[in-house]
């Protein structure tokens, strides 16, 4: 078994480390033959276009020319039929079966035994690997096998395929989830983090000579490096271990690992991925041979090859031009990778990874930038420096779009600037709907910048002020000082209006570099108020912060994240109360305690409303985390992002529940999560009667605008419809229906 794991990952590896998708595919047809001991092994892909085409991309074991060629519809011939059922097939005389079609010149006929199985990604069948044998039969475990293969390369497939298209200019769509809203034309630029070979993006250069000289001296400096290595280990080591530092520093004084990539750097190619390229091929050579020792020098290749990469890099990621429309694009764009571009450059994110709860998302709403996240086929790579239109209204981007969208996208962007104009104008007018129910607008915060802009778009107050992103952006915890005056920074700036000041929630998807958690299920562990009642001296540090910025100025109130119960509630409320007496005592003048809420994100929360109300003067519902916990979807997770919904009739149920149960003990409910600023949401939540919403402060002109256009009782009305469906996408439509035939589309779409 041990040695049927270590050759899926071994088969894995090789594909996701080919340069293309056809070396990729040549390299499993060879592995499989060898491994499975097979005579002939095939691979047939669905075509782009026809999905309903199968075509041989690649064999081994039958006649070569065969390859591009042969072509089944679905549902024709053993592999046609494969694809349409999804099903494997193993056959011991493949050409006795009556789908069974002659492939002329294939060679086939002298291979009767036939495994075939069906390669499936996201439901949808990608392709189908075969296997031949002259004689014997397939037994179960080679069947489990090819099964177990097929599904892990689904993904490495998908991936490859993609990869193809950067360098043809063709305009392409690609789909992920909506991050945050709004649309940019822009270009697409791919940081250069975690340096790995995989990840080194594809680039053209004008300047060869410059570039080889870049490339020369990293070479020189990595010589340097290892030959000073070899000196210290000398001392420790014996001499053979050694002499591999001597043996890598000779490889890098001249040879072909050199001189191929000076050649492709004289062809104008970016030295990092002409590197790249030599590296994997000479790696792909040792992978090849049959000798375990001399396989392992793939490793030492490619050990080699990042130590220059690495260096290759540093150079190059200290002089970043970035483009004025700027696309950050990358597997995983997280929030520090926003703070890498000027704020000014950047126009788009698209990420691999994340959904619209992710927090690099809940950033980019914040400040205007619209993001599409869990791009899954993303190839990045191929993507550095290409055009990119970005729709994060639906979570779509175009790839080198052509003039047509172009044309489109200009227009809707002109269209959007309109509505921008108009939204402007309601900035002073009170968020009041038609039948006089006056709506609260608030922001959530954690960014200095996005202060001035909450105070022009009308906000009253900050509903919810994340403490955890100016922990993030340290090394270390910040101290007492530190903290009030970050503290006492937005409590003045907002002086006159409410400014709940979140404490501390790091843990699940925000973790702080300073302070590792390692758990196997990160999410439904040490989090929010768990780590802080665990760690009293950072929660009292941080209440005493908070508690001393709010003197004279009288505009805080205290919000604590992840409650799951009373007994967490009364905890922290003994210690906020032990804060406000020792400051007390400290200044000889008396301090009105603050007023706290409790975070209702966790259910069991949603189902002690009652008592959680008793002890607290708001709560404030957290829609981004009592949905993925009521639906058991990772908010991260672009796998699941299809799954996750705030309108689902679930929540939607859940926090009628909360609505009612607070009114038992008349506590004002507040909706902070990202819910809240979508027009969609604030639909859902006036319909329940909630008056108090924060949110991005991109969204509190959109947000003020549905208030104005509709009444409380409309909206009731539409939330008893919304409770009697089922699932979320009809909720979804329903909404925007209403919200269309108001004239009011442009809101939540670009048009398309
Ligand atoms: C929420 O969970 O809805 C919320 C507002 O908090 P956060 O997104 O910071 O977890
Ligand atoms: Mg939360």
């Amino acid at each position: 078994m041990a040695s049927m794991i270590h050759r899926l990952h071994r088969i894995v590896q090789e594909v996701n480390r080919a340069p293309d998708i056809h070396r990729a595919l040549v390299s499993i047809t060879d592995s499989l033959t060898r491994d499975l001991s097979a005579d002939a092994c095939t691979i047939f892909l669905a075509q782009k276009d026809e999905p309903d085409i199968l075509v041989l991309q690649a064999c081994s074991g039958l006649n070569p020319d065969i390859i591009g060629k042969v072509k089944r519809k679905l549902g024709q011939g053993l592999i046609g039929t494969i694809a349409a059922r999804a099903e494997a097939m193993n056959l011991i005389n493949a050409p006795q079966h009556p789908k069974f079609l002659l492939v002329p010149d294939s060679g086939e006929t002298d291979y009767p035994l036939m495994l075939g199985v069906p390669i499936i990604a996201h439901r949808d069948v990608l392709g189908v690997i075969a296997v031949q044998r002259r004689e014997g039969n397939f037994n179960e475990d080679e069947e489990a096998f090819l099964t177990t293969l097929a599904a892990q390369l689904a993904t490495s497939i998908e991936r490859a395929e993609s990869q193809g298209i950067g360098v043809e200019q063709n305009t392409r769509l690609i789909k992920g989830v909506a991050g945050a809203p709004g649309m940019a034309i822009g270009v697409a630029l791919v940081l250069n983090r975690g340096v790995n070979l995989e990840s080194v993006p594809d680039k053209r250069i004008a300047d060869s000579a410059a570039e080889l000289d870049h490339f020369r001296s990293a070479v020189g400096k990595v010589c340097e490096e290892l030959t000073d290595q070899a000196e210290l280990m000398r001392e420790a080591l014996p001499e053979e271990e050694c002499a591999l530092f001597i043996a890598y520093a000779q490889m890098l004084s001249g040879g072909s690992l050199i001189d191929d990539t000076v050649r492709g750097i004289e062809a104008g190619r970016w030295a990092p991925s002409s590197w790249r390229d030599t590296v994997e091929q000479h790696a792909h050579v040792f992978t090849q041979m049959e000798d375990p020792y001399l396989a392992e020098r793939a490793n030492d290749i490619r050990d080699l090859g990042v130590r220059v990469l690495r260096k290759l890099m540093l150079e190059h990621d200290s002089h970043i031009d970035f483009p004025k429309n700027t696309i950050l694009l990358g597997d995983e764009v997280t929030a520090t990778d926003l703070a890498d571009v000027p704020l000014e450059c950047l126009s788009g994110i698209v990420s691999a990874h994340g959904s619209n709860s992710s927090h690099v998302a809940i950033l980019a709403h914040a400040l205007g930038i619209p993001a599409v996240m869990g791009v899954s086929n993303l190839p990045v790579k191929q993507l550095d420096g290409v055009d990119l239109v970005v729709d994060g209204y639906n979570g779509s981007a175009f790839i080198n779009p052509n003039k047509s969208i172009l044309n489109e996208y200009r227009q809707y962007l002109r269209e959007e600037a309109v509505i921008e104009q108009g939204l402007l104008e309601l900035k002073n007018l009170p968020a009041v709907t038609t039948d006089n129910h006056k709506i609260s607008l608030l922001v959530n915060s954690g960014l200095m910048s996005d202060f001035t802009p909450s105070l022009r778009s009308g906000a009253e107050g900050v509903g919810l002020y994340r403490t955890e992103i100016p922990f993030q952006i340290r090394d270390r915890f910040p101290s007492e000082e530190e903290q009030y005056l970050i503290y006492r920074d937005v409590l003045q700036t907002f002086e006159g209006m409410p400014v709940v000041l979140r404490t501390l929630d790091v843990g699940g998807d925000k973790p702080l570099s300073y302070f590792p958690i390692n758990e196997a299920n990160p999410f439904l562990g040490w989090r929010g108020v768990r780590i802080t009642l665990d760690h009293p001296e950072i929660f009292l540090t941080q209440v005493r912060a908070m508690i001393r910025a709010n003197v004279g100025v009288n505009n805080l109130e205290i919000l604590l994240p992840m409650i799951s119960g009373k007994a967490e509630l009364e905890e922290c409320m003994v210690l906020i109360r032990r804060v406000r007496d020792e400051i007390e005592e400290e200044l000889g003048q008396q301090i009105p305690l603050p007023r706290v809420g409790a975070m209702i994100e966790v259910p069991s929360a949603v189902y002690q409303i009652e008592d959680i109300c008793a002890l607290t003067d708001f709560i404030s519902i957290g829609t981004n985390d009592l949905t993925q916990y009521l639906l058991a979807v990772d908010r991260n997770n672009e796998n699941v992002a299809d799954l996750y919904s705030s309108l689902h009739p679930a929540v939607l149920k859940a926090m009628l529940q909360i609505v009612r149960g607070a009114a038992v003990t008349g506590t004002p409910v507040s909706v902070c999560g990202e819910l809240a600023g979508d027009p969609l949401g604030v639909m859902a939540l006036l319909g329940m009667g909630i008056s108090s919403l924060s949110m991005s402060v991109g969204s509190l002109l959109r947000a003020k605008k549905v208030i104005m256009s509709f009444s409380y009782s409309e909206l009731n009305e539409l939330l008893e419809q919304a409770l009697s469906m089922s699932d979320a996408a009809k909720i979804r439509q329903m909404y925007a229906t209403r919200l269309d035939e108001r004239g009011l589309g442009g809101l939540i779409r670009a048009g398309r």
